[in-house]
């Protein structure tokens, strides 16, 4: 089955981002030895280590949403998580992988992290900061939704050393967060915005998506309006994607196709209002630091999560269905709540699935994901990897930079800019063959 140009351009059923590499669909359950190989092994010298905590619940599902969240667990559903979660960063913590690395990085995502109550973080923080102290991290990130919060959480968060303070706003119109099945209100964004800054959290992160269903220009530059206003110091912006699995996917299937009523904007639409927002951003003072990303002051407002994993840094990836890097072998936990709980309450680690990266996996993996940043540094793959990556890959650059999505220019090489609103979709270029054309989750 061939498909039209036209058909590329709408957006269709399946994940376009690329969050990994190799795909996620080649990990497999048969490569959780290596998984168990690389973490009773000593670290690589000079690689940092991170956290990453999955708190999987959620007020509602939104209805884009693909991730694995609950929204039916109760107060002692939650206690039960809470413990295998510690006893997962335990057991972690005692592997040979740790290697006597402080952690550089810690990042709760979700889920809503926030979701939890004041006194349940502060319990959860006060346990896990006594088995993996992170006074030391170079950044604490934690992820809200803006209706969960109060002032006494937030100052609960502040007292744990959380540096990073990501606010998933989405967008400000109630229709559209009512209709996307998003739980909050516009006033709720003000509300914690103002008490976060108030608090002097050191960085505020502030998500919004282009390409909500419902959205319009006009709301979409009322939405950049009002994020500028707010000035946070950092600003994320999302393309709607609709990966299988969502209530959105589903109710494409039960229409047939994907046209009526579910109007998701097509994707040049789409990069056209990443486009607007970016301009505009830069217009009031911030710059572009990724395809997602502007920041207010590069120098200062740095993503250290985004960085280091990119570089290829280690991460347990703790909590169900969790993502983690190790001593080159990618790791994810079981995925349902039951095999989660019931492996840890064994005291074993809950591992689902693996895969053992090769040296050339992981060049492919940095040339792609630090393409996201827009920029490559020949010298950095050169010192790291011994190769010089425009001669290595020179025909993937070479269409890249005939089509206009980049340039190379000497030993530095550069998205367009509008190259870098759409790089997702040029990245497969760098594959090797046996990755091209699979499903990618
Ligand atoms: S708040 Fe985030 S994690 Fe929760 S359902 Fe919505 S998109 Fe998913």
């Amino acid at each position: 089955m061939t498909t039209t140009a036209t058909e590329q351009e709408k957006t269709g059923l399946g994940n376009y981002f690329i969050a990994n590499y190799p795909p996620f669909s080649f990990w497999k359950y048969t490569f959780l030895p290596d998984a168990e190989r690389a973490l009773n092994s000593a670290p690589r010298p000079g690689v940092p280590l991170g956290l990453y905590l999955h708190i999987p619940f959620c007020r509602k599902r939104c209805k884009f949403c693909y991730f694995r969240v609950y929204t039916d667990k109760n107060a002692r559903d939650i206690e039960v998580y809470l413990d295998a979660l510690t006893k997962e960063v335990e057991l972690l913590s005692q592997t040979a992988c740790v290697g006597g690395r402080a952690l550089d990085y810690v990042y709760f995502g979700g889920g809503t992290p926030s979701y939890l109550s004041a006194s349940q973080l502060d319990e959860l923080m006060t346990r896990l900061r006594a088995i993996m102290p992170w006074d030391a991290a170079r950044e604490v990130t934690f992820e809200c939704e803006p209706g969960t919060l109060q002032k006494h959480k937030l100052e609960m968060l502040r007292k744990h050393g959380i540096s990073r303070l990501s606010l998933g706003v989405e967008n400000f119109k109630p229709e559209i967060l009512q209709y996307n099945g998003r739980a909050h209100l516009e006033e709720e964004i003000y509300r914690a915005f103002g008490w976060a800054r108030e608090l002097g959290f050191p960085q505020i992160n502030l998500d919004l998506i282009a390409g909500m269903v419902g959205e319009d220009w006009d709301n979409w530059k009322e939405c950049v309006s009002k994020t500028i206003r707010l000035a946070p110091d950092c600003v994320t912006i999302y393309q709607m994607e609709l990966p299988y699995n969502t209530v959105f996917s589903k109710e494409l299937k039960v229409l047939g196709n994907d046209e009526p009523s579910l109007a998701v904007a097509d994707w040049p639409t789409k990069r056209a209002w990443m486009k607007y927002a970016f301009d505009e951003l830069v217009k009031a003072g911030y710059e572009i630091s990724s395809a997602t990303t502007v920041v207010k002051n590069k120098a200062k407002t740095r993503f250290v999560y985004r960085e280091a994993l990119w570089r290829g840094a280690d991460m347990f990836g703790t909590g169900v269905a969790s993502f983690g890097h190790v001593n080159g072998v990618h790791i994810q936990n079981l995925d349902t709540w039951e095999a989660y709980i019931e492996k840890l309450n064994a005291r074993q680690l809950p591992l689902g699935r693996a895969f053992p990266t090769t040296e050339r996996d992981r060049l492919i993996r940095e040339i792609v994901l630090l393409l996201k940043t827009g920029h490559l540094d020949v010298p950095y793959f050169r010192d790291k990897y011994g190769v010089d990556i425009r001669d290595e890959f020179r025909p993937a650059f070479d269409k890249l930079q005939s089509d206009g999505w980049l340039v190379v220019n000497g030993e530095s090489i550069d998205c367009t800019p509008d190259g870098l609103i759409q790089i997702d979709r040029h990245l497969p270029a760098f594959f090797d063959p046996q990755y091209i054309s699979s499903r990618y989750t």
